[in-house]
């Protein structure tokens, strides 16, 4: 999923007729002299919240446009500094509604989100404040649907006929863009109509051939994901003390599970997925090794995955990094055996039984703690 900025979603809104604030993308101070009304500065990071986080803040004049805009560069929201910010004309308004197209799993449809009360956080919002209204994919945005949110809001009738073409824009841009959510927190109602003030758009990850525009490295604010995205290894850095690799998502978060039960915490996910390449074992143990973990546990079922060359992979790790912690391993299936035999002579008694594995990495793993 690719979220986009802030200023990118609202580009979109105005290409598709909805209105959004006057404004300008700036890199630094610079970038803006015109100080003749109020304005608004706005981090622009992939990330929500921050209004709350002092992201968004009001300014009158240079000195305040300054402080603001040194107060904003310095923070990070999320893990995410920003490097642009986006200026506008500060827009009075009496109302904030929230108005969103999503995709409702359960249904298997899209659904219309709305509510009265945007301008926090949908989660934040009871439930029996927001409609949801389900829309058939072929069919799009129906008037009856149109008509069902505009009387949920409760706007005066003027605001009618362009709230049904928000609606209706919303509804183009969610598709043509092939979009997971489509969301404007607030819709202002001011006296001169309806008036985006913030955006938030989602693009599905499948689709981006198609929107090639849109197509970004990786971020993550973590460094040691960001290694492993550039080393193609999918790994997460969780809280726990045991460092895990396993082979397939479904025995990587089982471990974790079986982990979590026995009284331990994975310190990382780290799904070798069908990988016995003994260098790519090596490189994953590396970056887990990064990550301190006080046990280090792996847990390989042999199929696809040879569970020798993943021994002589986990033997070229200890020989070439300085490890200082236990390992322990499971090995099953394929070549089991020869895997074992393999640690064996590299000291290391690998184990067959999950549980009893799994009992021996939470010993260790909360060995020396007073509780
Ligand atoms: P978010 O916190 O990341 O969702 O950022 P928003 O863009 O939604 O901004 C947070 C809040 O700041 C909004 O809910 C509005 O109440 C307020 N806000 C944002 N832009 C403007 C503006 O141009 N004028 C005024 N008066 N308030 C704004
Ligand atoms: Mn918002």
């Amino acid at each position: 999923m690719v979220d986009l900025l802030e200023f990118e979603g609202k580009n979109l809104f105005k290409s598709y007729g909805i209105a959004i604030p006057s404004g300008k993308l700036i890199h630094s101070a610079s970038d803006f002299n015109d100080f003749k009304e109020e304005h608004v500065i706005k981090a622009q990071v992939p990330t929500g919240h921050r209004g709350v986080n002092g992201g968004v803040v009001k300014f009158k004049n240079k000195e305040e446009f300054l402080s603001a805009f040194n107060k904003i560069s310095s923070l990070t929201f999320n893990g995410f500094k920003p490097t642009y910010f986006l200026i506008e004309e500060a827009v009075n308004h009496y109302r904030e509604l929230y108005v969103a197209l999503t995709l409702d799993r359960n249904n298997k449809a899209p659904a219309l989100l709305i509510s009265s009360e945007g301008g926090v956080d949908i989660e934040k919002i009871p439930k029996i404040k927001i409609e949801s209204l389900n829309l058939d994919v072929f069919v799009g945005m129906l008037d009856y649907v149109k008509r069902q949110a505009f009387k949920f809001v409760g706007l005066d009738d003027k605001y009618k006929a362009q709230f049904y073409g928000i609606l209706d824009s919303m509804w183009k841009l969610f598709t043509d863009k092939d979009a997971e959510l489509v969301e404007i927190n607030p819709l202002a109602v001011t006296d001169h109509g309806l008036i985006a003030l913030d955006s938030k758009i989602s693009i599905e990850d499948d689709s981006l051939f198609r929107h090639s525009e849109y197509k970004r490295d990786e971020y993550s604010p973590d460094e040691l994901e960001m290694k492993a995205k550039k080393k193609e290894i999918s790994f997460v850095k969780l809280d726990g003390n045991i460092g895990l690799i396993a082979n397939g998502a479904g025995l990587t978060l089982a471990t974790i599970d079986q982990i979590k039960l026995a009284g331990g915490t994975a310190g990382d996910f780290l799904d070798l997925g069908g990988t016995d390449d003994p260098a790519r074992v090596a490189e994953a143990i590396e970056l887990v090794k990064d990550s301190n973990p006080k046990v280090l546990f792996i847990n390989i079922f042999g199929g696809v995955t040879k569970a020798d060359t993943v021994a002589e992979g986990i033997v070229q790790a200890i020989k070439k990094l300085n490890i200082t912690f236990k390992i322990v391993v499971r090995l099953k299936g394929f070549n089991e055996e020869k895997g074992k035999e393999l640690l064996r002579k590299n000291g290391i008694d690998a184990f067959t039984d999950m549980d009893a594995a799994i009992k021996e990495v939470v010993n260790l793993s909360n060995y020396g703690d007073s509780n």
